[in-house]
C-alpha cells in the first residue's frame, strides 16, 4: 500500500471524515477498497510500421451502485496509483451530490501530442475492446466519460468499438460525454465549469463563509487566478467572469502571467492558439515558472488542471482566501491541514468539479429513456417556444427558417433542462456541506467525505454481504 501516493492521500481525508460517523472499521474498509483494479497491456502499430506498448488502466472503486462511473484520462501521469485515488474519489463525489453511480477511472499512460489523430483513435478503439473482453463497459455495469486528455471524439469512438461488438438497445448509454448527434446531452461540455462556477458562488453568497475569510458577501468584484485553460479550466474562467469576477492571473503548461487589472479570456484564448504559449499575453507579467502565479494576489485560486499542485512546497505561500477545487485532487493532505490552519476556505474536488458527472447522469438517463428531454414538442405547438428563441434570433444577424427554429427550440429547451437542474444540484449540495460542517466544526472537505460515508455506508448496509 505504501506505493499508493496519492490514493494514500485520499484514504487520509476518508480517515478524517470517518471519526465522525458512527461506523465501525470492516465497514469502512468496504467503502475504501477498490473493487476491480484492470491493468492493460496492448501494442499499437504506429503509422510509421514500429510497434509501441501502451499501458492503461480501468478502476472500479465501489460497487455499492451500479453502474460505476468516471472518466478516462489520456495522461503521462497515469498510473495504478493515480486511477485507484480517482475513482475513490469519483465515489465520493457521485454520493456528494445524489448521483446514483459508483465510483471508477480510467487511463491510458500516453502524452497524446506525440501521436497522430489515426494513432489516438486505434489506441482508443483497443482499450475499449480491452474493457468490453474483461466486462469493464457497459451501460448498466461500468460508463466512461471524458477526462483530461479526452474528450467528445474518444467517446464517440468507444460509442462506435462497442456497437460494432454488442448488440445492446442501450448502446448510447455505455459512455457519456458524447458529440450531440450520438446521444449526447446539451450542456455536457461545459458541465464541470459551470458546476464549478455555480459551487464557488453559492460559497461567495454564504454570509458566514465569507465573514470567517474576511471578504464581502457576493462574487461580483472577486478576483481570481485559474491554473489550466483546458476544459475545465476554460468553461469556469468564463461563468466566472460572466458572473462578474475578474481574471487575474493564468497559469499553464509553458508558463503563468498576472495583471492585476484583470486578463481578457477569449483575447487570451486566441493568442495562445497562435503563439502556442500564453506567455507574453499584452500587460501581463511573467512569473518565474508555471506555478509561482498560484501565490499570486487574489481572492480565489481555481486549481483546474491535475493533482497535487498544492502541497507543502506553496501551501505557506498562498494568499488566496478561497481555494475552489475544479481538479480532482489538487490540494495534497499536508497543504490541505496548512491551509485551513491559515483560515482558508476550501471548496473541494468531490464537491465542486460534481458538475461534470452530474450532467452525465443527465445523459446517460436520456439514452436509456430512448427519448428527447425537454417539453419542445409541446411547447411547439403552442407557439411559445418563440419566447426561447427571441433571444437567439436578436442576437443573431440573420432570421431562421421554421425548420432550424425547430431544431433550435429543441437545444435551448434541453440545455435549460440540463442548466437548471445542475445548478439545483450545486446549491443542494453546498447547502448540505455547510449544515454539515457547521454541525460537527468541520471544513468542507471533511464534511464531503462524511456525507459520502453515510450514504454509501447505508448502502453496504442494508445490502448485507454476498453470499
Ligand atoms: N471525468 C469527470 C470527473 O472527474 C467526469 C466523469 C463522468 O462524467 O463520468 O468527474
Amino acid at each position: 500500500m505504501s506505493d499508493y501516493k496519492f490514493f494514500k492521500q485520499v484514504n487520509r481525508a476518508f480517515d478524517a471524515a470517518a471519526k465522525y460517523s458512527r461506523y465501525d472499521r470492516g465497514l469502512l474498509d468496504q467503502i475504501k477498497i477498490c473493487n476491480n483494479v484492470y491493468h492493460i497491456t496492448f501494442p499499437l502499430e504506429r503509422d510509421d510500421g514500429t510497434i509501441e506498448v501502451i499501458q492503461g488502466w480501468r478502476v472500479e472503486h465501489s460497487h455499492h451502485k451500479l453502474p460505476t462511473k468516471g472518466g478516462i484520462r489520456f495522461s503521462m501521469t497515469v498510473n495504478e496509483d493515480e486511477t485507484m485515488a480517482l475513482a475513490a474519489l469519483m465515489t465520493y463525489k457521485c454520493a456528494v451530490v445524489d448521483v446514483p453511480f459508483g465510483g471508477a477511472k480510467g487511463g491510458i499512460k500516453i502524452d497524446r501530442t506525440n501521436f497522430s489523430k489515426a494513432e489516438i483513435e486505434r489506441i482508443t478503439r483497443r482499450y475499449t475492446y480491452e474493457l468490453i473482453k474483461k466486462d469493464f463497459l457497459g451501460p448498466g455495469s461500468d460508463v466512461p466519460a471524458p477526462d483530461y486528455g479526452t474528450g467528445a471524439e474518444e467517446m464517440a469512438w468507444i460509442l462506435d468499438t462497442y456497437r460494432q461488438l454488442k448488440s445492446d438497445i442501450n448502446a448510447e448509454a455505455c459512455v457519456t460525454g458524447k458529440p450531440i448527434p450520438q446521444g449526447g446531452v446539451r450542456g455536457r461540455t461545459e458541465a464541470t465549469g459551470r458546476g464549478v462556477f455555480f459551487g464557488i458562488r453559492e460559497a461567495c453568497n454564504d454570509k458566514h463563509s465569507m465573514e470567517e475569510v474576511g471578504l464581502e458577501t457576493g462574487l461580483a468584484g472577486k478576483t481570481f487566478v485559474i491554473q489550466g485553460l483546458g476544459n475545465v479550466g476554460y468553461h469556469t474562467a468564463k461563468y466566472m467572469i460572466e458572473g462578474g469576477a475578474k481574471m487575474v492571473g493564468v497559469a499553464e503548461i509553458e508558463g503563468s502571467i498576472y495583471d492585476p487589472d484583470g486578463i481578457d479570456l477569449e483575447e487570451l484564448m486566441t493568442f495562445r492558439k497562435e503563439t502556442g504559449s500564453i506567455l507574453d499575453f499584452k500587460n501581463t507579467k511573467k512569473m518565474k515558472d508555471n506555478t509561482a502565479v498560484l501565490e499570486a494576489e487574489c481572492d480565489i485560486l481555481i486549481p483546474a488542471a491535475l493533482e497535487n499542485q498544492i502541497n507543502e512546497k506553496n501551501a505557506a505561500n498562498i494568499k488566496a482566501k478561497i481555494i475552489g477545487e475544479a481538479a480532482n485532487g489538487p490540494t495534497t493532505a499536508t497543504a490541505h491541514n496548512m491551509l485551513k490552519e491559515k483560515g482558508k476556505l476550501i471548496l473541494p474536488d468531490s464537491y465542486l468539479n460534481a458538475g461534470g458527472v452530474t450532467v452525465s447522469y443527465f445523459e446517460w438517463l436520456k439514452n436509456l429513456s430512448h427519448v428527447r428531454f425537454g417539453r419542445m414538442e409541446k411547447r411547439f405547438e403552442e407557439g411559445s417556444y418563440r419566447k426561447i428563441l427571441n433571444v437567439i434570433e436578436n442576437s443573431s444577424d440573420r432570421t431562421f427558417t421554421e425548420e432550424e427554429m425547430k431544431e433550435l427550440a429543441k437545444g435551448a429547451d434541453e440545455y435549460d433542462l440540463v442548466d437548471s437542474g445542475l445548478e439545483e444540484t450545486m446549491i443542494n449540495a453546498f447547502e448540505e456541506l455547510n449544515e454539515l460542517r457547521k454541525k460537527h466544526d468541520i471544513d468542507l472537505r471533511t464534511a464531503a467525505f462524511l456525507s459520502a460515508i453515510e450514504k454509501v455506508g447505508v448502502m453496504y448496509e442494508q445490502m448485507g454481504i454476498f453470499p
